[in-house]
């Protein structure tokens, strides 16, 4: 993958996918707009989409083994997962703190009160009310029960549904048995090895035939949905969740990798633009793994920290996820007369951090996790279907947040092992 052109390439079909799906969506509702959309935009980008799905199991699965033998010390192995969990706690909880504090500044439900009565309201509720829902599922999952499900009955079931957390636990099991069996395995590791590079030539063949066309066929076919329209009404929503997306992505990231991770920033960026848009693009931090695992490789990431640190992140850390969730519940709150105290802002930033933990990697999890924190502080989860329509837009700008976090912590711990190499080989 030649970044820079590649990049490129990409930014330009994206900015044209925004452009003429906003004006298709101007003309929303003509036989051409549906054909073009229905037929051009979204088969190109739902292929390029499924080409890259298709990669992420077996990636995952791979890279997470070869990473637990590259590291070699299951021991070592707890430490980096110890700095990746405390990595990916601290920032969430700065991201949903950026969040609520810009809400409770700014404002954005006051005076809107009349958006309560809206059908959109009385349509979640529906949604909400039908028995064994996915929203209800998702949202009610309790501790216990998460516990369980990490580790997998079935690790094959865990494959074909794309159980993240499951197959992570899979594969740091048998990386630890090929660590411990030795020279007895050595043929296991090669195959492991030799099935990586050939999974890393497709990802680079993927993103370099189809990426542009891709990008472009996805946001021209979101945009063509979703349009600016629906934005006014909730401008300042939308706009909020946007600032503190923005000074997330910029400062705290920017400063982490500048002072922790003792790299330029803007090398970073640009770096990982191509998994960047794509994250914008597939709303999927899922789906980004093969490319954002691909990128910080050109960074000079220590591939067995980045194979466990981000497939990792990508399942669990959601800092873009988390701030929504506080902009929204405070949006929430404020059209609902509400005022949220102390306890309850702490309540908020405690079960958003969970929240964003239990969201899977795939696009608009975040809002049906959205309930969880409402249900926390007795606000009405029905009022999610008032942000329904234009979470799309934020969906994918949050994806791309979500995953530069945990591009970040890979390359913060990878140098930090490098010091530690480097001060111990002196
Ligand atoms: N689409 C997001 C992701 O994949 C999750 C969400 O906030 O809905 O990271």
């Amino acid at each position: 993958m030649k970044t820079k052109n590649l990049s490129l390439k990409i930014v330009i079909a994206l900015i044209l996918g925004i452009a003429i799906g906003s004006i298709f969506n101007i003309f929303a509702g003509s036989a051409f707009v549906e054909n073009v959309d229905k037929y051009l935009f979204n088969v190109i980008g739902q292929i390029f989409l499924n080409l890259i799905f298709m990669l992420v199991v077996p990636v995952v699965f791979v890279s997470i083994v070869l990473g637990v033998v590259g590291v070699g010390d299951p021991k070592l192995l707890g430490g980096i997962g110890l700095k990746t969990i405390t990595f990916f706690l601290t920032t969430t909880a700065i991201a949903i703190t950026i969040g609520l504090t810009l809400a409770m500044l700014l404002q954005p439900g006051a005076g809107k009160s009349e958006l309560l009565n809206s059908d959109d309201v009385s349509s979640y509720q529906q949604t909400l009310n039908k028995e064994n829902s996915a929203q209800d599922s998702a949202a009610k999952q309790t501790f216990d029960q998460t516990l369980i499900n990490l580790f997998p009955k079935n690790p094959l079931q865990a494959m074909t549904e794309e159980n993240m957390l499951q197959i992570i636990t899979f594969a740091i099991f048998i990386g630890v048995g090929i660590i411990m069996v030795g020279s007895k395995a050595q043929m296991v590791h090669k195959i492991l090895e030799q099935t990586n590079e050939v999974l890393m030539y497709i990802v680079t063949m993927i993103m370099n035939v189809f990426a542009p066309i891709g990008t472009f066929g996805l946001v021209a076919h979101a945009f063509t949905g979703a349009g600016f329209g629906a934005i006014q009404q909730l401008g300042m929503y939308f706009f909020i969740v946007l600032l503190a997306l923005v000074i997330h992505f910029f400062v705290v990231y920017g400063s982490a990798v500048k002072l922790l991770g003792r790299t330029s920033p803007l090398k970073f960026y640009k770096e990982f633009i191509p998994a960047i848009t794509l994250g914008f693009s597939a709303s999927s931090s899922t789906a980004t793994l093969p490319v954002s695992l691909e990128c910080t490789k050109k960074m000079g990431v220590r591939r067995e920290i980045a194979s466990f640190v981000q497939p990792l992140g990508a399942t669990i850390n959601m800092d873009g996820t988390a701030i929504m969730q506080g902009v929204a519940t405070i949006f929430i709150a404020q059209i609902s007369g509400v005022t949220l105290s102390f306890a309850q802002i702490i309540t908020v930033v405690v079960i958003a951090v969970v929240a964003s933990i239990g969201t899977a990697g795939v696009p608009g999890v975040g809002l049906i996790m959205l309930a969880m924190v409402l249900n926390a502080v007795g606000l009405d989860p029905a009022a999610i279907g008032i942000i329904l329509g234009i979470d799309r837009l934020l969906d994918m700008t949050r994806t791309s947040v979500n995953i530069t976090g945990d591009a970040a912590c890979a390359l913060i711990i990878s140098r930090a092992e490098e010091r530690k190499l480097a001060a111990k080989n002196e």
